[in-house]
């Protein structure tokens, strides 16, 4: 589905990423893993195609792609849900799920909606309310919710348990398990939940000074994550 290879990303004259080299296969879920600043937020920016890379290549479904051209990224199935959420706070969760569905067919609209609403029921409840009167979890529900109504084929989620109660990122967790279960659809996840990304990741990628400096599979997280975040995290 995507494969990165020596991907280098300055912010300005500061190299930020540097020879990153990543995979995702179908119906996979990948966990980025790293301390604050190791990059993380920089990579997903640059597969979506908001960050220009300098050099090394990003392949999504077997197509290179242009740097900095989100919109095709975007079209071509590749969804990025950011830490900020970037919700339309005046317009109602219908509105703001309706907007997420803007480059597909509209007789697809209704069944898209079903199905993000299996996820988050939570949001058919308050399908009038306005995106701002929102809880932070029900927020974030939103977020993914308006990103899935795209028909996504990699979604890129950033931190979406940062900040939310234990219930929410249970919720939040149930649905990365779906969709991975599911597997229509291949996800790569930042998180700092180490507990929660070894329930959902198949691999992860521990990213230090925008670089890869380690790499492995579940269970390795699940047994191993106090060392890890020792070595690592501190
Ligand atoms: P966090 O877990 O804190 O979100 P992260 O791993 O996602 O961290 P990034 O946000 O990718 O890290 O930041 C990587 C480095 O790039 C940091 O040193 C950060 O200060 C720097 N950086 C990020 N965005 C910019 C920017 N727009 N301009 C300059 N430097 C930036």
């Amino acid at each position: 589905m995507l494969e990165v290879a020596g991907l280098t990303v300055r912010h300005g004259r500061v190299p930020a990423l540097a020879g990153i080299d990543i995979e995702l296969r179908k119906g996979e879920a990948v966990g980025l893993l790293g301390a604050n600043g190791a990059g993380k937020t920089t990579l997903l920016n640059a597969l979506s195609g908001f960050l220009p890379h300098e050099s090394g290549r990003v392949i999504l479904f077997g197509e290179t792609m242009r740097s900095g051209a989100p919109h095709r990224i975007a079209r071509a199935g590749l969804l990025q849900v950011s830490q900020d959420r970037d919700l339309f706070p005046d317009l109602s969760v219908r509105d703001n799920l309706r907007l997420g569905c803007l480059a597909r067919a509209k007789s697809r609209h209704a069944r898209n909606l079903e199905r993000v609403f299996g996820y988050f029921p939570r949001l058919k409840e308050r399908i009038d309310q306005r995106a701002c009167t929102m809880s932070g979890g029900e927020q974030q529900m939103l977020a993914i919710g308006r990103a899935l109504m795209a028909e996504p084929r990699v979604i890129l989620l950033d931190e979406p348990s940062a900040g939310l109660s234990p219930l929410f990122v249970q919720e939040i967790g149930a649905m990365m398990q779906a969709l991975k279960r599911e597997g229509e659809v291949a996800l790569v996840l930042v998180e700092q939940n180490m507990r929660l990304a070894a329930r959902v990741v198949d691999r992860f990628y521990m990213l230090r000074a925008g670089q890869v400096v380690a790499q492995g599979v579940a269970s390795e997280l699940e047994r191993d994550h106090e060392h890890l975040a020792r070595e690592y995290y501190l």
